[in-house]
């Protein structure tokens, strides 16, 4: 091929030049042989690639090579998956191999004796493969008040009980990267440390390299960047928040009740124009409740004082009592609610009060982020995995893909929200921390500009996992904002 493309090039010039056609004859026979050998080395190296990482990974392993690092077998090369299958069992015999003689090379490269490791004034963790703590340096000991007889050869989650904001877990990270990956880094910010002996927790960020097979058995090491007051902040604020706004509870409780009476009474003699600024008093009363209600139950999430009874509901009740108390307030700003419950919905394992809060925050969005948008539509239904799916669709302003992954963090606030719409950013923190303790889920399907709908799960009564409230449904348990890093943990 190549030589068809260059004799037609030199036929070209041939054509167009005087240039002699030996001369031509051996410019053809030079380019031919050094774009064949260009050639053959470029598809010699993408075809060796594979032996050069297999290669690697041999030297890593190697203890006289130390310097070798873990090659990364997630670059693209041909047959990626053979190639990461290969070196996770040339990583796993070496383990094998490596426990079998650790007490001898322990000794070697002892943690212990090492200057940087023992004195690095940040805390270092490091794990085996079976994620038993092998080396905790001072700093990590003093951090997390223990002693080594408390943390060596013990298990990291017995020692360290870690809480992080979302299902993306250190140890779900580790359990993905034991599965797929030889060599993987992580950090995790905002990361929750209870400790027994303290009342108050500590609040770090976390990285976390992990390389499989190690040949020393040092699978994966932890350091932890405290950052307790910086985030411990957050939470005393809102402490302080709380007690503020709780004393707004008892003078709105009056307001509304005569506001109530003022309908009643006067009610034949309003004008038209009186009565739409009753309504819009109402409200307004009303989104204040919401609010004053956001801020008191974030704080109880935060104190872990927010708890569930879950019992047998009918769903549709539910929704329609809850939606009957939003009318007026969409009403007031225009907009009209029209709900569709499927029938014969089976009965639902929930805290009625606790997802009036759900249910309101989310349609309190709607009419907020509503924008020109003149509807408001509720479904309820049976999905295809037999749970009851809930959803609220506005057609608003939309959420940008960019802000998507942050909504339902706390505090958190599009860019555009904080200028246009009155707000604190604690609804959607809310609504995932109660769905989610009811063993429910919570997403957003948005295009900018189109509206959004905003969709949940609740387990229907028959399906109550045995694990949740120990099999009874009207037992207590309690709304976590954070997620347990240990599965056996979770609630
Ligand atoms: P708040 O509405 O008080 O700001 P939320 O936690 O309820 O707090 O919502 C967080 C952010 O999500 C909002 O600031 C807004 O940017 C976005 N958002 C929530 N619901 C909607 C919606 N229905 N349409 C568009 N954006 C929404």
């Amino acid at each position: 091929m190549n030589n068809l493309v260059l004799g037609g090039l030199l036929w070209l010039i041939h054509h167009y030049t005087s240039i002699p056609t030996l001369w031509l004859l051996a410019i053809f026979l030079c380019g031919s042989v050094l774009f064949s050998l260009l050639l053959g080395w470029l598809v010699s190296n993408y075809i060796s690639q594979p032996i050069a990482i297999l290669t690697q990974v041999v030297a890593h392993i190697s203890p006289d090579n130390e310097a070798v690092a873990a090659p990364d077998t997630n670059t693209n090369i041909i047959g990626r998956e053979i190639v990461t299958a290969l070196a996770n069992k040339i990583y796993q015999i070496t383990t094998n191999t490596s426990r079998l003689t650790s007490s001898l090379e322990l000794k070697n490269i002892d943690l212990h004796n090492n200057v940087i490791a023992k004195f690095l004034p940040i805390p270092l963790i490091i794990l085996n493969q079976d994620s038993n703590i092998i080396f905790a340096n001072g700093a990590a000991l003093q951090y997390v008040h223990k002693t080594e007889a408390d943390t060596v050869n013990k298990n990291i989650n017995s020692v360290l009980n870690m809480s992080f904001k979302d299902e993306n877990t250190f140890e779900s990270w580790l359990m993905n990267s034991r599965a797929n990956v030889v060599v993987a880094s992580q950090r995790w910010d905002h990361v929750k440390l209870e400790l027994e002996e303290n009342p108050k927790p500590l609040f770090f960020d976390l990285a976390a390299y992990y390389n499989k097979g190690h040949p020393y058995g040092y699978e994966t090491m932890l350091v932890l960047f405290d950052h307790t007051n910086l985030y411990g902040q957050s939470d005393n604020a809102m402490n302080y928040v709380a007690l503020a706004v709780h004393e707004l509870r008892t003078p709105l409780t009056l307001l509304r009740g005569y506001i109530e009476a003022l309908e009643e009474h006067m009610g034949n003699r309003l004008t038209v124009e009186d009565s739409a600024f009753v309504k819009q008093m109402d409200a307004a009363a009303q989104q204040l409740v919401t609010f004053i209600n956001n801020v008191l139950n974030v704080a109880r999430i935060n104190d872990d004082q927010f708890a569930i009874q879950l019992r047998e509901e009918n769903w549709g009740q539910v929704i329609t009592s809850t939606i009957n108390d939003m009318r007026l307030r969409a009403t007031v700003q225009g907009i009209t609610l029209e709900l569709a419950i499927a029938p014969n919905l089976p009965t639902v394992a929930v805290d009625k009060i606790s997802m009036y809060e759900v249910i309101s925050n989310l349609i309190d969005n709607a009419i907020k982020y509503s924008a020109n948008g003149k509807r408001i539509v509720i479904k309820s239904y049976i999905n295809k995995y037999g749970l009851i799916e809930t959803s609220i669709q506005d057609f608003g302003v939309g959420i940008p893909e960019s802000v998507m992954p942050n909504l339902f963090d706390k505090f958190y606030r599009s860019h555009r929200s904080r200028n246009q719409v009155n707000g604190t950013g604690l609804g959607l923190y809310l609504c995932k921390s109660i769905v989610t303790a009811h063993g429910g889920n919570i997403w957003v399907n948005s295009k900018e500009g189109n509206g959004s709908i905003f969709s949940f799960t609740v387990l229907p009564f028959a399906n109550l996992p045995k694990n949740l409230n120990n099999g009874k449904p009207n037992a207590v348990s309690n709304v976590h904002g954070w997620i347990k890093n240990h599965t056996l943990y979770r609630q």
